[in-house]
């Protein structure tokens, strides 16, 4: 199992996640990230790589196991 992790200290609300991965990101008020949570489809794994890679704060992470 695939998902997505945002580290709240480094992240500083670039919204990039947001714009490359919009099927599981959301923004709050703030510019930070909410995540829908859960399992990522194998569908946006690639595209959630993608955004993990984006971000400039290296705050997004995709954590894999049970
Ligand atoms: S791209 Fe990175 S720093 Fe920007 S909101 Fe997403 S997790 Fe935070």
């Amino acid at each position: 199992m695939s998902a997505l992790r945002v580290d709240p200290i480094a992240c500083r609300a670039h919204g990039l996640c947001a714009e490359l991965l919009p099927e599981a990101i959301d923004l709050d008020e703030w510019g930070y990230p909410v995540l829908r949570g859960g399992e990522l489809p194998a569908g946006l794994l690639a595209d959630a790589r993608r955004a993990a890679t984006a971000c400039p704060a290296l705050a997004l992470r995709i954590t894999t196991g049970r």
